[in-house]
């Protein structure tokens, strides 16, 4: 896209995040997901009408076909709202589903998971982590699909699988091939419908005390002999860690920049608060350099992060993830900790305001402190670029 057609693109969803989403969102916290549906659904028509729906996907499947660092951008400021990416349809998990179902699904597969998802007329999820087994370590699982004349058969338990309430379908990482020697090659990437006979949505899991509703919830599945025709596998079996990996560099990206967003909505916040907060008349809070210090560090945090981000954006779409792989766990480990900071010190000048559910912070800092565990743990992205850049040093790890 052209500069100035960028430029004013982002000044235009600004404003409609002004004047549009932080209302609804209001809403949508006050009365729960599954009641605000339908005012959702008529803001999502209007971002249809205006032509900004699926900014990251490709213009041949309906989208805007923003590249990475411009998607990045726009993440930024839609990510300043919970609901914000959700209403133009570019939302985890869901953007990452429509991101592999492009490259690696079937025609049968583009026609009955890909279009609707698309369409915005249903919602997908993702299904990988085990409450048995190490998250972190992705080839260890205990699911398996068992292939059985043209159908698999799943077994087994996954947790943290986000917005499975609602969802028409799951992608689910199952062993497939455990006699493999390769331990990379023995899981695959197989769509479940969510109405499938054994699919048994256990329970959501509250996160620090809200259990949440529809998108923003977290649920225990069980898959018990669940069955499958063989068709809904996606890429050829034991191609689920490479096809997991194809979308790593992109939802980092995406991920980091709907962070920043955040940052910046709680930075705003904090720095109006400092600057109107009296702590005795005609004597303002950010007059105390304890504040000023908080609100100089955070600044500063944030231009580093949204740059280090933009950065490894650009390289991936000029070199792809494979050799963004240092920059694209740099931002991970970082940007989640940017976040954490921003958020926390934005709760703490607010005082027992910032605690309350009356303002959006608590919601920030109840949910997105798992920014520093999913998508790969803080510890295995920092050891991962300690080993990465060791190794250009002769040390092997
Ligand atoms: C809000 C939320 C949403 C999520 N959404 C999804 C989803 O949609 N789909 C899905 O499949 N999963 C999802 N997850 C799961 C997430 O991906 C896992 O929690 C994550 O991979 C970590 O796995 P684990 O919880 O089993 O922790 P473990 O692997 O047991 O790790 C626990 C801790 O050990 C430490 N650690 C781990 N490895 C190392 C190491 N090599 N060196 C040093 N320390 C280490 C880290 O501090 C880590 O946090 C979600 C999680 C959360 C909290």
């Amino acid at each position: 896209m052209k500069k100035n057609q960028f430029k004013s693109l982002k000044q235009d969803i600004k404003s409609f995040l002004k004047k549009d989403i932080y209302g609804l969102e209001k809403k949508v916290f006050n009365n729960g997901w599954h009641a605000s549906l339908n005012d959702l659904e008529k803001t999502r028509d209007k971002v249809k009408s205006l032509g900004y729906w699926i900014p990251q996907i490709p213009k041949k499947y309906g989208g805007m076909g923003l590249n990475l660092i411009e998607f990045g951008q726009l993440s930024a400021i839609l990510g300043a709202s919970p609901i914000g990416l959700y209403l133009f349809n570019c939302q985890a998990p869901d953007a990452g589903n429509m991101e592999v179902l492009i490259e690696f699904g079937t025609t049968y597969q583009k026609d009955t998971f890909l279009k609707p998802l698309l369409a915005g007329k249903i919602r997908s999820c993702f299904s990988m982590t085990e409450p048995t087994f190490a998250g972190s370590n992705p080839v260890y699982m205990g699911t398996t699909a068992v292939k059985k004349d043209n159908s698999y058969i799943l077994n087994g338990n996954k947790w943290f699988t986000s917005s499975a309430e609602g969802a028409s379908f799951a992608i689910v990482m199952a062993i497939t091939n455990p006699d493999v020697e390769n331990k990379y090659l023995r899981a695959s990437q197989i769509i479940v419908p969510c109405n499938s006979k054994g699919f048994q949505l256990v329970r959501k899991i509250p996160v620090m005390g809200d259990k949440g509703e529809g998108y923003f919830s977290h649920s225990e599945i069980k898959y018990n002999n669940v069955k499958v025709l063989t068709k809904n596998l996606i890429g050829e079996e034991g191609s689920g860690f490479r096809i997991a990996q194809s979308r790593l560099g992109h939802g980092r990206v995406h991920h980091c920049m709907r962070w920043i967003g955040i940052c910046e909505r709680s930075f705003n916040m904090m720095c109006e608060r400092a600057a109107k907060r009296e702590l005795t008349p005609g004597k303002f809070l950010g007059e105390k350099q304890l504040i000023q210090k908080m609100i100089a560090e955070r600044r500063a945090e944030i231009n580093a992060a949204k740059l280090m981000v933009l950065d490894t954006a650009n390289k991936i779409d000029k070199f792809g993830s494979k050799d963004s792989k240092i920059e694209i766990s740099i931002i991970k480990f970082y940007c989640a900790n940017v976040l954490k900071r921003v958020v926390d010190d934005a709760v703490q000048i607010h005082g027992g305001l910032g605690m309350s559910d009356d303002i959006i912070l608590s919601h920030f800092y109840r949910h997105e402190r798992a920014a520093r565990i999913y998508d790969g743990a803080d510890e295995v992205h920092i050891s991962s670029v300690a080993k990465g850049i060791l190794s250009n040093y002769g040390l092997k790890i």
